[in-house]
């Protein structure tokens, strides 16, 4: 089974002008799609909700509130340094990538490399897609 994912709500715009802006919360994504958000500040509380979308769908005000991933043992990082530009002696290059063999930067590189936002469909799930069970 998937481990559960670690990730922030980070806020660019205080919309509701009672969470400040920055790091504002602290989230687990469990295996079956549920989400713990502890609220940090003064008054801090912890909410559950059944799904990543209720979390965007509520906290997501337009844009102003970004959900980052949270990556403590660099396991993007390190998809991201496999799946590098081939090169050969003298510096040579195909122009593909020398782990999955598309062009390079890679479908995978670029999904490993890029900050996710909020707002688009992103479910942290479909990133499981491929590994081992
Ligand atoms: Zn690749």
């Amino acid at each position: 089974m998937a481990a559960p994912m670690l990730f922030k709500l980070v806020r660019d715009e205080d919309v509701s002008g009672v969470s400040g802006t920055g790091e504002v919360a602290d989230g687990v994504l469990w295996p079956d799609g549920a989400v713990a958000l502890r609220w940090r500040g003064e008054r801090p509380s912890t909410v559950h909700y059944n799904r990543i979308d209720d979390v965007k769908h509520v906290h997501g005000h337009n844009g102003s509130t970004r959900i980052v991933l949270v990556d403590p043992s660099g396991r993007l990082g390190r998809i991201a340094d496999a799946h590098s530009k081939s090169e050969g002696p003298h510096g040579t290059t195909s122009g593909l990538c020398g782990e999955c063999g598309f062009a390079w930067p890679c479908p995978t590189n670029v999904w490993a490399s890029t900050e996710r936002d909020l707002n688009e469909a992103w479910d942290p799930r479909d990133d499981e897609i491929g590994e081992a069970p």
